[in-house]
């Protein structure tokens, strides 16, 4: 590992140091319903801050497809940042335009500044190499160095990722260096026991991650939507649960896979069985053998792991030394299918070792269910990159800053 750190760029007093975050936060009426991704990147700003640096802060939020659109707006996410750090954090109206210009030139030394959504720019996440290459050299204009610390993004080959970091002396920042931090030791001689547990809604979205970590790991544990695609490859049937006929076989090659290798591939015996999805469906904990052999028959559908099943999982995720968990164990949107999930929460914070969640939906869970970031030992910020790297994918967001996995 050879990326570039903080200390890398020498002394930043007085310079204009422009910082990608990745402030994306969920925003209903206005109001932030999260700002776990402002909490996490304080870090950087207050060292910046405190060098004496004029930080500029640039980030997307949303998808507002390349036009202004006040609803995507950045402002409200600039005050509350101004509210965390406890100083005043000057706004600019645009990105690269005369706001942007005026706002930066008059910041005095270890002021900061949050300019107005990066995406209200199509060049942004254009596909054309040259009108990302442009718009980061407008950006990069104001600036005398680049801090990338918008760990959500490092997946993305765009203008304020790769680019900008092309552009100007640059470095990682501290989010980004602590999240590779923890997800390297998910995959380099993690300490054992290690056990992952997966689920979430389709395994198509998952193989990658599968593929890469089985070898690695003791323990794979398997629930949410996904679980009925590997229930069908050991030749159950599943109602009308989710399931993906295209990827049985895939599946049952994984089964073998794990078999070969001494991992132990651990599948629900008990599933919840739901009349329709929704949160006044009727439902029933059904054995595996039987989920059609409800009420409802072959319409039925499976929304979360069994009692039983949870009870087993929070068992050996307690038992681990190191766990990593990604996706949700079933529906918990819907209260009557939130417990396997709440009862594998529960678990990842029982254990002695290191707890890592990753995925934005999970991230969502263990918050919407009620549990602290504090109970966790680390919850990643950025729910694609994060997989993509634990399938050992090569991330140009990373790479560009001296990367080499
Ligand atoms: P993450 O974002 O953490 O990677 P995913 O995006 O893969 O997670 O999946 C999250 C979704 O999976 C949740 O919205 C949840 O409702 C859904 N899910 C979990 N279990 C089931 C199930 N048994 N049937 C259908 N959907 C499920
Ligand atoms: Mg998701």
């Amino acid at each position: 590992m050879t990326l570039r750190t903080l200390d890398s760029l020498g002394s930043l007093a007085g310079r204009a140091v422009i910082v990608r975050c990745d402030l994306n936060v969920p925003l209903k009426d206005g109001e932030i319903t999260d700002d776990g991704r402002v909490r996490a990147s304080l870090p950087t700003l207050n060292a910046l801050i405190g060098q004496g640096a004029r930080v500029v802060v640039v980030s997307h939020l949303g998808r507002p497809d390349g036009v202004p659109d006040p609803r995507y707006s950045l402002a409200p996410v600039a005050k509350r940042l101004g509210e965390l750090l406890g100083r005043p954090v000057r706004f600019a109206s645009d990105t690269v335009g005369d706001s942007a210009k005026g706002v930066i030139g008059s910041l005095s030394d270890g002021e900061v500044a949050v300019l107005e959504n990066l995406r209200f720019n199509p060049a942004e996440t254009s596909k054309s190499d040259q009108e990302r290459a442009a718009f980061a050299a407008q950006l990069a204009s104001v600036g005398d160095a680049f801090v990338s610390d918008g760990f959500g993004v490092v997946h993305r080959k765009q203008a304020s990722v790769y680019e900008l970091a092309k552009a100007l002396p640059s470095a990682a920042g501290l989010l980004i260096a602590a999240e590779l931090d923890v997800l390297q030791r998910l995959t380099d001689a993690p300490e054992r026991p290690y056990t992952v547990a997966l689920g979430g809604s389709k395994v198509s979205d998952k193989l990658g991650v599968i593929e890469h970590l089985l070898p690695r790991v003791d323990t794979l544990l398997i629930g949410g939507g996904m679980l009925f695609t590997f229930l069908a490859a050991r030749g159950y049937a599943v109602g009308s649960s989710l399931l993906e006929s295209d990827r049985i076989d895939t599946v049952r090659g994984y089964l073998e896979r794990a078999h070969e290798l001494g991992v132990e591939l651990i599948l629900p015996t008990d599933v919840v069985v739901a009349s329709a999805f929704g949160a006044d469906a009727e439902h029933e904990v059904r054995p595996v053998a039987s989920i059609e052999e409800t009420p409802w028959g072959a319409s039925g559908l499976g929304l979360d792991i069994g009692p039983e099943t949870a009870a087993k999982f929070a068992e050996i995720i307690r038992e681990s030394v190191t766990v990593f968990w990604n996706g949700p164990m079933g529906v918990f949107e819907l209260e009557p299918f939130a417990d396997g999930t709440r009862a594998v929460a529960q678990a990842l914070t029982e254990t002695r070792g290191l707890s890592v969640v990753g995925g934005g939906d999970s991230a969502a869970a263990v918050r919407a269910l009620g549990f602290t970031d504090d109970q966790f030992g680390h919850i990643s910020t950025g729910g694609g990159a994060s997989l993509e790297f634990l399938e050992g994918k090569s991330l140009p967001g990373l790479e560009v800053l001296g990367w080499q996995g």
